[in-house]
């Protein structure tokens, strides 16, 4: 098995900084001066948006839906350090007429908004991993499988649309409720016929954001056997869709198999089970 490490990547790493390249640069040639984006609050695309508007010389405003929490800072001190503008909408509310409301607010301040949807992914945002596929095939050419967490679905489609959905096995997070149509909307978009994708459903668990037994054994092996962290909202759900596949005979012995870690490593000290981690320790020290 081989890692290929997008956590790695700028802006404290993850996905969302391929997806960045190409929607900025929309944006920019469009005339943008604001960036404006919506996520809940640990966010990690939020997080990144916040960096790429910095680096760009552009302001950066999230809606983020949530109760964001001081204590557990994670990707919050991040966009504070980028120096964006946060809107903090209750849990429930109506996230897309928030961010509507925020873009005519700034257009009437004179400003040039360009509106990212959730995750970046449009098709603009998914030819990141169009190319992240190209770069995997050149790097493995062997390569079997790719397995990548699935949230909004621009890493998978553009990943289907490169290699071909027989290479591409995704693992739903609960992130949205219909996954494998916005991944098939996406590839499409992007010039492929996806045909069947091979989208695993059975690690969301009790839901969005909620760390499962797998997910957490999957924290732990990966932990302790490579040094490798992931969290427990996109990579940890990955890699235990990973094992199963390896248990159910999908994954066999000789398959040249890629585990995209797609980052996230801020939102693990945004989430509660960091600090069950940390409890752990200590109780045992
Ligand atoms: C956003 C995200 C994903 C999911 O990517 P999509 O393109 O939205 O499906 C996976 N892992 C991490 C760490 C993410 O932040």
């Amino acid at each position: 098995m081989w890692v290929k490490r997008d956590d790695l990547t700028s802006f404290a790493g993850g996905n969302k900084v391929r997806k960045l390249e190409h929607l900025v640069g929309e944006a920019e040639a469009a005339g943008a001066t604001v960036l404006v984006t919506s996520g809940g609050v640990q966010s990690n695309h939020a997080r990144m948006t916040a960096a790429a508007a910095a680096v760009r010389g552009l302001r950066a405003v999230l809606v983020l839906s949530g109760e964001p929490d001081p204590a557990r800072p994670g990707n919050l001190a991040l966009e504070e350090l980028f120096g964006a503008r946060v809107v903090v909408v209750p849990p429930g509310a109506d996230v897309d007429a928030r961010v509507a409301a925020v873009a005519d607010e700034l257009r009437a301040a004179g400003e040039v908004p360009a509106v990212l949807p959730l995750g970046g992914s449009t098709a603009t945002g998914a030819r990141g991993y169009l190319a992240c596929a190209a770069e995997l095939s050149e790097q493995l050419p062997d390569l079997r499988t790719v397995v990548a967490a699935v949230g909004s679905g621009g890493t998978m489609a553009g990943l289907v649309a490169g290699l071909g959905a027989e290479r591409v096995l995704g693992v739903d997070t609960g992130a949205v409720p219909d996954p494998a149509e916005r991944v098939t909307t996406l590839a499409t978009a992007l010039g492929a016929t996806p045909g069947r994708l091979d989208l695993r459903r059975d690690q969301v668990g009790p839901g969005y954001g909620a760390l499962t037994e797998a997910g957490a054994t999957a924290m732990t092996t990966a932990a302790r056997t490579e040094g490798l962290v992931l969290e427990p909202v996109y990579t940890a759900k990955a890699l235990a869709g990973l094992t199963a596949a390896v248990a159910d005979g999908t994954i066999r012995p000789g398959h040249r198999t890629v585990f995209l870690h797609s980052g996230g490593l801020p939102g693990l000290f945004g989430h509660p089970h960091a600090a069950r981690l940390a409890g752990d320790l200590l109780a045992r020290s």
